[in-house]
């Protein structure tokens, strides 16, 4: 028979042995009392030690939940002893060893396992210390033991990165921190705690070598001008890239302030505002996907029956300027969607008079970044993966009610996410499942 300690608890440690009160089960408590002894070697001489009786109190050791009960070991630790002698000179005493449980520690390893294996999951930290009948604080101190293995490695950075910033918490100056991914495989590099291009210049310079910053070739970022004299130092050797959702952003925000100064000039109560308040939604949709087969009746326009396009075609009509920037919009949009250098060559060369004011400046910065953005087209790389990643950082923030600590934070992202140190994949269930072996 296997032995049975190693079996209930996981801990495999053969010095371990059932005490004569053996297994006690209070109902919501499992307690195994446990003697561990054995034989000793003297740390200084190496000779076996005698041994010296047991400590006063056994230790009490918290072990993985049995059959979802809370389980406690009771181990009573011999005592060793060396008497002084010629080989050594002064008595050394000893307190047994146990094989999968730190010393000093009252949390049997395999349980900080199993909370280290979990943090990759969408869990709050209250619950899992619930699942395992540890603390929160507890799971918040296994988190930061995983530290060493997220530390970027300094010599190393991929051939193309992306940065994109994002929302974090009260610790980043003004709520904002940055994540930095690789755009080929989708893995993440790092959470930086700052987005300003101090911290940028600072993060580099302390965390990767020069040679490091000389491997990247590619920069996906977004508009933001700042950043360019950064990254232009950080990695002389690369290219900027910039990113395609935040080149269709522009247009985005530019029709929608449009769209809301045409509905103030009509004035609310107006059916010209409700309509354009209704059917915000359809004006930024692709204008290839819109509907102009189906007929509904639609209140906004007296009940008449029309299809989306047909709605979009009255809206148009009500303003000019709305209808210059829904072109500048679509034309912005299928040329990014489809890589169409010439179409975006002849939208940036639209004569800055001919457009709205908002616009205009949408205009200025397409073609301050021209380079960048046509450079992106040939290369098909965009923030894409960070986007979704974002979201998954929205949802991990939600399941933790926020976070008050940038280093349990990103420990946790990274755990989380797909990372470029390491990844905590769980066995798929067809590998050595009980089914298997019975088979
Ligand atoms: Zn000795």
């Amino acid at each position: 028979m296997i032995n049975d300690i190693s079996f209930l608890t996981g801990i495999k440690d053969p010095g371990l042995k059932f005490d004569q009160d053996g297994i006690e089960d209070t109902g919501n408590l499992k307690i195994l009392h446990l003697i561990k002894t054995g034989e000793c070697q003297c740390p200084v001489c190496g000779r076996p030690m005698l041994k010296n009786g047991f400590r006063k109190r056994p230790v009490k050791i918290q072990g993985l939940p049995i059959a979802n009960v809370p389980t406690v070991l009771l181990i009573k630790k011999q005592k060793y002893i060396c008497p002084s002698s010629a080989i050594c000179p002064q008595t050394v005493t000893k307190i047994a060893p146990i094989i999968g449980i730190k010393a000093g520690c009252r949390i049997a390893n395999n349980v900080k396992q199993a909370v280290t294996l979990n943090l990759s999951k969408n869990i709050s930290q209250k619950d899992l210390g619930e699942q395992y009948w540890v603390s929160a604080s507890t799971v918040g101190r296994i988190i930061e033991a995983c530290e060493d293995d997220f530390r970027p490695v300094k010599g190393w950075l991929p051939s193309t990165i992306a940065f994109d910033d994002f929302k974090s918490g009260r610790f980043a100056p003004k709520g904002m921190s940055m994540i930095l991914m690789n755009p080929v495989d989708h893995r993440t590099i790092d959470i930086m705690l700052s987005r300003t291009s101090r911290a940028l210049r600072t993060y580099f310079y302390r965390y990767f070598t020069r040679r490091a910053r000389l491997t990247v070739k590619l920069v996906v970022v977004d508009l933001y001008q700042p950043y360019r004299s950064v990254i232009q130092e950080l990695f002389p050797n690369a290219h900027i890239i910039a990113d395609h959702f935040h080149v269709v952003v522009q247009a985005y925000r530019a029709l929608q302030k449009i769209r809301i100064r045409v509905m103030n000039h009509y004035g609310p109560g107006t059916h010209e505002y409700r309509a354009l308040k209704r059917f915000w939604k359809l004006l930024l949709q692709k204008i290839n996907s819109l509907d102009n087969v189906h007929y509904y009746p639609r209140r906004n326009f007296r009940g008449a029956w029309l299809s989306n396009s047909e709605v979009i075609d009255r809206l148009l009509a009500m303003s000019d300027d709305l209808r210059k920037a829904y072109d500048y919009y679509q034309t912005l949009v299928d040329a990014v969607d489809h890589q169409r250098c010439e179409e975006f060559k002849s939208l940036i060369k639209r004569k800055l008079t001919n457009l709205p004011a908002e616009l205009q400046k949408v205009q200025r910065t397409l073609r301050h970044h021209q380079k960048e953005i046509l450079r992106s087209f040939k290369h098909h790389l965009s923030n894409g993966p960070i986007e979704g990643t974002n979201n998954k950082i929205k949802v991990i923030k939600r399941t933790a009610y926020g976070f008050r600590n940038f280093f349990r934070f990103r420990l946790r992202i990274l755990m989380a996410l797909k990372n470029s140190h390491l990844t905590v994949i769980t066995c798929p269930k067809t590998k050595n499942s009980p089914s298997n072996l019975v088979a």
